[in-house]
């Protein structure tokens, strides 16, 4: 039994089964590299699922975090930190408002940012929400309740809210659905776990247009598209549009759990003393590893790196079994011409590289934003070997 075999038989007798048998038993990390318990070594292009924008084991997280922990680890919401304030105030300036244009309520991940989300919407006063068909927004209730697959959903109705939904980029479904007893209109810019999928141009500004008519909240969740994942700190930024509430997690503190819900203008006062709170979030270990990714995101420039090596990828990968690569920065999508992504998936690590299957036809790549050229050029040699491996072909590579 190797060491990733006998590894693998003590995860199955001891932790529950909710994410199937694990793929690789994982050690030691470097940048964009990974290797398992049996030496093997994998160019990681999912990135702990879009949340090692630095990579593993980046210097400037790691001095971060231990000199925050060796000087002040964890305090509770009672007290106030310098590193939690600091951030709150990066994360306003990056979304263009000033002290007192918004507030920040930091939590522990995305789902947990959605729930405060959720729970400020609560505040308008209104309780029917609107969000998208394909929306993936996290598995605790008040999200999953906004969450579209059955799947997911079904085995745990009743689930709290009056929500509809509407086809992701239907502005004339989403006039319709929207109403003046609507709390928010919730929207993935770019929505990653359906498949790395951009609504039509001019959706996000009808979907604000929209909702201001309402008087109802627009929320872009940007848990997994947001903190440069799309060579710009937000998918929606390009939009022009400013929404009422964005939600971040992920990618935030590049795999220190953190998430955040920050509401721009007054909704930032819908939640007062006594209506939401956490233990952990905002701790300011978490907050100065945040710290630590942005001011490494902007010395290094991994906005505009993220950028070219994304349009490096999707003119690299483009094949005859490849339908359609869509991508912004660091995030790509893939569609095969056949089920074959669990294939390609597999065929992929036994050459070591990781990807993702989010669905049976599509491929998602999100890798730490500090992703080499040479570790692009890898995956992008071994893809006809990894294609023709997949659909059982010869390899004319
Ligand atoms: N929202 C979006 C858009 C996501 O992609 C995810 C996770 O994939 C979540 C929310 C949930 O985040 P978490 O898994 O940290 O709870």
């Amino acid at each position: 039994m190797t060491d990733s075999q006998a590894l693998k038989a003590r995860y199955a007798d001891s932790l529950m089964n909710t994410f199937g048998p694990p793929k690789l038993v994982l050690t030691k990390g470097e940048g964009a590299v990974v290797w398992d318990a049996d030496g093997n070594r994998y160019v990681d292009f999912l990135g702990g699922i879009a949340v090692n924008a630095l990579g593993h084991a980046h210097p400037a997280l790691v001095a971060a975090v231990t000199e925050q922990m060796s000087t002040l680890g964890h305090v509770s919401n009672f007290f106030a930190t310098e590193p939690q304030v600091r951030l709150a105030e990066r994360l306003l300036a990056l979304l263009g408002v000033g002290a007192g244009g918004g507030k920040v309520f930091f939590a522990n991940s995305g789902t947990e940012a959605n729930e405060a989300a959720f729970k400020l919407s609560r505040r308008t006063g209104r309780t029917h929400l609107v969000a998208m068909e394909g929306a993936f927004h996290g598995r605790t209730t008040g999200a999953l309740a906004l969450t579209s697959k059955a799947a997911y959903r079904e085995p745990f109705e009743p689930l709290p809210g009056d929500v509809t939904f509407v086809p992701y980029g239907d502005a004339d479904a989403l006039a319709a659905a929207v109403t003046d007893k609507t709390a928010a209109v919730v929207i993935e810019p770019v929505q990653g776990e359906a498949g790395v999928l951009f609504p039509p141009e001019g959706f996000l500004a009808r979907a604000r247009e929209i909702t201001a008519a309402h008087g109802a909240l627009l929320w872009f969740d940007e848990v997994q598209s947001g903190m440069g994942r799309t060579g710009a700190w937000f998918a929606h930024t390009a939009s022009g549009v400013t929404p009422d509430v964005v939600t971040l997690a992920k990618g935030l503190a590049g795999g220190f759990p953190i998430g955040a819900c920050i509401a721009l203008g007054t909704s930032g006062e819908l939640l007062g003393p006594g209506n939401h709170g956490t233990t952990f979030g905002g701790n300011p270990v978490a907050a100065a590893a945040a710290l630590a990714v942005i001011d490494t995101i902007e010395k290094d420039d991994l906005l505009a790196h993220a950028t070219r090596l994304g349009e490096r990828l999707r003119a690299g990968l483009a094949h005859p079994h490849v339908a359609e690569v869509r991508g912004q920065g660091l995030f790509l999508g893939l569609d095969l011409d056949a089920d074959k992504a669990a294939e390609v998936v597999q065929a992929a690590q036994e050459r070591g590289f990781i990807l993702n299957a989010c669905t049976p036809q599509r491929i998602r790549m999100v890798p730490p934003l500090v992703l080499t050229e040479e570790q692009a050029d890898e995956l992008v040699a071994a893809w006809p070997s990894i294609l023709a491996a997949a659909y059982g072909e010869a390899d004319a590579s």
